[in-house]
């Protein structure tokens, strides 16, 4: 893989956003908190859309063979209709700062009950924050804060 293209699986473009260092493993919270800081801190930086596994996936303990053990397909629909509300396809290349905006202007903090149900981390909170966050032109939070 291009090591300048960051891989980013269509409803972690969601996820990014309310990151604050939970996860279902120590590598899991690792990839995803190094994505965010290189989504956060990197001017310029592209991402390439999965609808499917990405990186942070790959640290993930829950992968197998035969795909997401925790969520199988529903995770691979849900990707599915991420990329669908953002208008993008799996493959898409662009700059993250371009899929943030399709975020921004398509996804509020209330959709996320519809798009993320089943998520064990949307009830704390912090997912719906993320996008009201990145609405009103802050940076990503990261896993300790900006
Ligand atoms: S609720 Fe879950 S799937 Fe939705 S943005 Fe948050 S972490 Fe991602």
């Amino acid at each position: 893989m291009d090591r300048d293209l960051t891989e980013l699986s269509a409803h972690h473009a969601l996820c990014v956003h309310g990151f604050r260092g939970m996860g279902y493993s120590e590598g899991f919270v690792a990839s995803l908190a190094a994505i965010v800081a290189r989504l956060r801190d990197e001017p310029g930086v592209r991402v390439r859309v999965r609808v499917g596994s990405d990186a942070v996936c790959r640290a993930c303990p829950s992968l197998a063979v035969g795909g997401c053990m925790r969520y199988g397909q529903s995770v691979v629909r849900q990707d599915a209709r991420v990329a669908d509300v953002l208008g993008v396809r799996s493959g898409d290349e662009m700059p993250w700062d371009d899929l943030r905006a399709r975020v921004v202007d398509r996804v509020s903090p209330g959709d996320l009950g519809d798009l993320c149900g089943g998520c064990p981390w949307l009830g704390y909170g912090v997912c719906a924050e993320g996008i009201a966050r990145a609405r009103a032109g802050l940076p990503l939070h990261g896993a300790t804060g900006a």
